[in-house]
Parts: C-alpha cells; sequence; structure tokens
C-alpha cells in the first residue's frame, strides 16, 4: 500500500515525502479512500495511529483540488478538545499543506489572548483549527463565519463530549452548511458519541481499526 494508491494529490505526496512517510498507516489506508469518496466517517482511533494526516490528508486534498476557492472562507474547520491538540493539528497541517500555494491556517483556542487570533480572523482563513468554546465567542461576535465549510472534523469527539462541549458544538453546528463532510475521530464511538454522530452525520462509514 502506497500513499500514490490512496488517490492523492501531487502536492500533498510530495509534502508527505519530505516529512518521510513513506507509506500510510491503518486507520490513513482505510480512512482516506473513504473520505476522498465523499463519505461521512466514524473512525475509532487512538492518539500516535497517525489519525491526524487521515482526516487532514483528504480535508487538504479538497482545498488543492479547488484553488479558486481560497479566499473565499473558512474551507476546514477542526474542532478539538484542548489547545494542545489543536496546536499539534495546526503542525501538521503546515506539514502536510507545505506545497499548496499560500494557505492560510489558523488557530483558535481558549487559554491564549484574544489579540493575535482576532488578527489572524481578520485576514483570509483556508482551514482553521479550534477548541468549542473560543470558537463561539469569536462566532458569536461575527468575528469568523462558517457558511464556507467544506470539511468538518471532529477529533477526540470522546474527549469534546467529556469535557461538557456538547452545547457549544451543536450551536457552532447550526452555523455550518447542511452540504458538507464530517470526519469523527473517537477512541470510542459508542453512547454519546453515536448519539452526536447520529444528528449530525449522513450515513456514517464506520471504521474500526
Ligand atoms: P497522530 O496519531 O496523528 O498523532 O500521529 C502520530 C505520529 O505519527 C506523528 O508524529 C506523525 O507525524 C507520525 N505519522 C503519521 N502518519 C505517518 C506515516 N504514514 N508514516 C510515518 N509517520 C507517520
Amino acid at each position: 500500500m502506497s500513499f500514490e494508491s490512496l488517490g492523492l494529490a501531487p502536492t500533498l505526496l510530495s509534502a508527505l515525502e519530505a516529512a518521510g512517510f513513506s507509506a500510510p498507516t491503518p486507520v490513513q489506508a482505510a480512512a482516506i479512500p473513504q473520505a476522498l469518496a465523499g463519505h461521512d466517517l466514524m473512525v475509532s482511533s487512538q492518539t500516535g495511529s497517525g489519525k491526524t494526516a487521515a482526516f487532514m490528508l483528504p480535508a487538504l486534498n479538497r482545498v488543492a483540488k479547488q484553488p479558486a476557492n481560497k479566499g473565499s472562507g473558512v474551507q476546514v474547520l477542526v474542532l478539538t478538545p484542548t489547545r494542545e491538540l489543536a496546536m499539534q493539528v495546526n503542525d501538521a497541517t503546515r506539514i502536510y499543506g507545505r506545497n499548496i500555494a499560500d494557505l492560510r491556517t489558523t488557530i483558535v483556542v481558549g487559554g491564549m489572548p484574544y489579540g493575535a487570533q482576532l488578527k489572524a480572523l481578520s485576514r483570509r482563513v483556508d482551514v482553521l483549527v479550534a477548541t468549542p468554546g473560543r470558537l463561539l465567542d469569536h462566532l458569536q461576535a461575527g468575528r469568523v463565519k462558517l457558511n464556507t465549510v467544506h470539511t468538518l472534523v471532529l477529533d477526540e469527539a470522546d474527549r469534546m463530549l467529556d469535557m461538557g462541549f456538547i452545547e457549544d458544538i451543536e450551536t457552532i453546528l447550526a452555523r455550518l452548511p447542511a452540504e458538507r463532510q464530517t470526519l469523527l475521530f473517537s477512541a470510542t464511538l459508542d453512547g454519546s458519541v453515536a448519539r452526536l454522530a447520529a444528528k449530525m452525520m449522513r450515513e456514517p462509514q464506520r471504521i474500526e481499526i
């Protein structure tokens, strides 16, 4: 199995080569083709499995294929439970997206000063990585719009629910286009995660590695 055979754009393949990734991990091999085919996905995955690339590569593939969309608003929104995870996802996005011309990624998280976030949000953003509470602050103040998002990622969805973010997530979801792709990653896919998925996803494919 190679990254080439998964159907990713050349700009992503060259970035993976530069990062020294020679072959997809099991979760990447299972999730990337399904995501590229346009399905909503519920994926059970652990940290260290390569889950970040499993959602970010298909998300960036769409950005890379539709360069004319750049500048029209946020295309990819990733919600994470913590600031640390958001920073990791943002760093990974820069690595995987390094050969996409003028890709703009921004992070909006709680516990950090507003100033830099306001400045970043006043400029073009293609990929936004955020924790739910702080994103909601910015949304309600009208500083960010999410009506152009084509790909929503919920990373570590079970942790976000455990941390009490369900209402924030539902309010954010109401601001997203109904016509979008949703990729949910979580250690468990049962209980409250399954209920959230049933409300916000369309015929999701379940991937359990
Ligand atoms: P994650 O599970 O997304 O936190 O990724 C765990 C670590 O694996 C990160 O340091 C990635 O850079 C690395 N990684 C992800 N996919 C691959 C791959 N296909 N080949 C080699 N390393 C990878």
